[in-house]
């Protein structure tokens, strides 16, 4: 199956996905603003409802909006069901949570901005019902993994939310304790940072955890001292050298591209290299 595959930058119709899903509605618990256009949504889900660490779900938007936005935008869209990874560990169920960033129309197009992450910024409130499916993808499945290898997690943006999940799931389960794992946070500003005080907070505690956080746009008032510039040019100045490590990306498809290049030329086999697929418009 397309999903299962590592190391491809698939692309997959979420119309199919969506076809093929069960979905379970959950009740929202919190909505939270963690950047200017980030905000995290905190989940009740039913006491059966399932997923692995790493892992993401497609969450339904409801009809009704649809059809507003339709006649609004001159749109035709029919049921409308994004990606969304977890951010938190599957210990916590019923608890979950998912991060959602405002996708903005692109600079300087005439066009309507996203339709779902728009939902959830603008109409979503506790005690709302979210219809979201089972749990999709095998980011946390590395190939021939190695208990003694290093784990670099390589996230630009949002897409520390599945890293956020898994380090969750790790630190509560203890698992990995005798690995050296490693997190490249990469966002253009301070602001842009979402959790970076859970990271270093997390490393302050766990000796085997590293966290780096780089900025490619530093505001003046972010006062920055760390690390700058793109994260896949920030990991490949980290490690000059070749690297044995089980590498995760999560990121936007440039992004993703760009560090796969990095970690293959470090000598990292593909069967250690593993992203979640790409999104193509329906
Ligand atoms: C595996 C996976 C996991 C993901 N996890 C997360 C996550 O944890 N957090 C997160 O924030 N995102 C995540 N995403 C991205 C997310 O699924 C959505 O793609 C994103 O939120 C935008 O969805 P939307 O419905 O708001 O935008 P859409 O309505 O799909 O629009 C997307 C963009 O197209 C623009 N657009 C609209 N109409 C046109 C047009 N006619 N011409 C050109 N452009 C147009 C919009 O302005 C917008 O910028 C993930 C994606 C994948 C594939």
């Amino acid at each position: 199956m397309i999903l299962g595959r590592a190391c491809l930058l698939v692309a997959v119709s979420v119309t199919q996905l969506a076809a093929q899903r069960h979905y379970a509605t959950a009740k929202v618990a919190a909505v939270e603003s963690l950047s200017p256009n980030v905000k995290r949504v905190r989940l009740r889900m039913p006491r059966d409802y399932r997923f692995e660490a790493g892992q993401f779900a497609l969450v339904r938007i409801p009809k009704t909006f649809v059809e507003a936005w339709n006649a609004k935008y001159k749109t035709s869209h029919r049921e409308v069901a994004r990606p969304y990874s977890f951010a938190s560990s599957p210990k916590r169920l019923p608890v979950a949570e998912i991060i959602v960033q405002l996708a903005g129309p692109p600079p300087n197009r005439d066009v309507p901005p996203g339709i779902t992450s728009t939902y959830i910024h603008t109409e979503l409130k506790p005690g709302d019902s979210l219809e979201v499916s089972d749990g999709i993808g095998s980011l946390a499945k590395t190939g021939a993994s190695d208990a003694s290898r290093a784990i670099v997690l390589v996230a630009g943006g949002t897409g520390v939310a599945p890293l956020a999940g898994l380090l969750d799931h790790w630190f509560r389960t203890k698992s990995h304790k005798r690995r050296k794992v490693c997190l490249f946070f990469g966002a253009r500003q301070r602001r842009d940072l979402i959790l970076d005080a859970q990271f270093r907070r997390w490393a302050a505690k766990h000796s085997n955890f590293i966290y780096i956080p780089a900025l490619s746009d530093p505001a003046p008032q972010d006062q920055w001292t760390g690390a700058t510039g793109f994260i896949n040019a920030v990991l490949d100045k980290h490690f000059p050298d070749t690297l044995d490590a089980d590498v995760l990306i999560a990121g936007s498809p440039r992004m993703m591209q760009e560090t796969v290049k990095v970690a293959e030329a470090k000598g990292i086999q593909k069967s250690q290299i593993r992203h979640d697929p790409i999104q193509v418009a329906p």
